[in-house]
């Protein structure tokens, strides 16, 4: 067995990094200043997308973006269960309704054709989950959108460097939100970025992120700017500081390295794991796509194995391997089930996943060994508990 604890996701901060956070806090500028400027156009550019503005997560972005669609009391919103939990709360937290649309249980995308099914007058936005890394199909969904007149707000937490019919996610006409947790497919420590073609929405975000202050506010600390401002609205405090945005500068450049990396590393799973009884491999989406691989995310066949998806987990750790639930689906959370009164099986084709997920390591700096043990790990978990 391994000697040591193999986690499911690690970061691949280098030399780079920490010289430019130690740039920036040897200037005495640490906070929001000319490297988040920087990292926003470089970030934009990358993506295709038109405006852009960064902020402390893609949470705190998902919330600013709604606020500045002007979802609130009264209006609902469609998406996925199988997300975040983020994703759902920051609904709730503008005061709007989510409204749930049930996903594809192969590709674990969320089904257009659910999504129409669930549109009502009060239907405002839609939020689609590019889940794992790859793209929901954003053609009949923006397609859809138009006809019903809804906003499309693309969680785009797992799709940095996703591409959908060879076009990068934050290219197309609607709001996108990128996450730069550490899990996620590059960092910033903490962090995320809205991305638009719509530069009113992308100003209110800005204006929002940072106390409702007008203009460059950090600029008036410097030599140039001026020492008043106007406070417009009453704002949050959600805004970037550079020594995230130094560490993002650096990772954007390796990005597309990682990603060939964490390819790599799926391919080699999928052939490994091919004829295993007691797993099920992930499927890509038919149509043309780039997957990000943000996550490797087979499904436990828990009706081929005597234990349930929990107990393979712990079975994993036993052997000194990690692994991540992503996710259990928003509906069966205590708030929602208790709100709005679901049962697990409202979202058959959620549930389904829900109690079979699990995410096995999958990040740049994993080695061949660490991945053969996991490998090796899985499937005498699997013949171990056949049934
Ligand atoms: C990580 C994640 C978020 C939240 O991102 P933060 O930057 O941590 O706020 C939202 N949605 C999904 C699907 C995520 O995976």
């Amino acid at each position: 067995m391994r000697q040591h604890f193999l986690p499911f996701a690690k970061p691949a901060v280098g030399d780079e990094e920490i010289a430019e956070i130690a740039d920036s806090i040897h200037s005495g500028w640490i906070t929001t200043g000319p490297k988040v400027e920087r990292f926003t156009k470089e970030f934009a550019a990358y993506v295709d997308g038109r405006f852009a503005t960064a902020l402390s997560s893609a949470t705190a972005g998902l919330h600013l973006a709604l606020l500045a669609l002007k979802v609130g009391p009264g209006d609902e919103v469609i998406t996925t269960p199988m997300t975040f939990a983020a994703t759902v709360n920051v609904i709730e937290l503008v005061g709007a309704t989510p409204i749930f649309a049930d996903i594809d249980p192969g590709t674990l995308q969320i089904r257009i054709d659910e999504i129409e099914k669930k549109i009502t007058p009060r239907t405002k936005a839609v939020i689609p989950v590019h889940y794992a890394g790859q793209p929901v199909d954003l053609h009949p969904l923006l397609e859809l959108a138009g006809t019903h007149r809804l906003a499309v707000l693309e969680d785009a937490a797992h799709s940095v460097g996703t591409e959908y019919k060879g076009k990068k996610i934050g290219s197309f006409p609607t709001v996108s939100v990128f996450s730069f947790h550490p899990n996620k497919n590059m960092t910033t420590g903490e962090g995320g970025m809205v991305v638009s073609h719509d530069e009113k929405l992308i100003e209110a975000v800005s204006l929002l992120k940072f106390h409702g202050m007008d203009k460059n506010a950090w600029k008036r600390f410097d030599k140039a700017g001026s020492p008043r401002y106007d406070i417009l609205a009453p704002g949050y405090k959600f805004n970037m500081m550079d020594i995230q945005a130094a560490m993002g500068l650096h990772q954007l450049r390796k990005l597309d390295g990682f990603i060939e990396e964490r390819r790599r590393r799926v391919m080699r799973y999928q052939e490994a794991f091919r004829t295993v009884a007691g797993l099920q491999l992930p499927k890509e989406v038919p149509y043309p796509h780039r997957h990000a691989w943000h996550l490797y995310t087979p499904l436990v066949d828990i009706d081929r194995l005597k234990i349930d998806r929990d107990a393979f987990m712990f079975e994993l750790k036993q052997k000194n391997i990690g692994s991540g639930l992503h996710y259990s689906a928003v509906h069966e959370f205590s708030y929602y089930a208790k709100k709005y009164g679901y049962q697990p099986n409202d979202f058959p084709n959620a549930h389904f996943v829900s109690e079979r997920i699990l995410s096995l390591p999958l990040f740049p700096t994993m080695t061949d060994q660490d991945q053969n043990d996991t490998v090796e790990a899985v499937i005498e978990i699997c013949r171990r508990f056949a049934r």
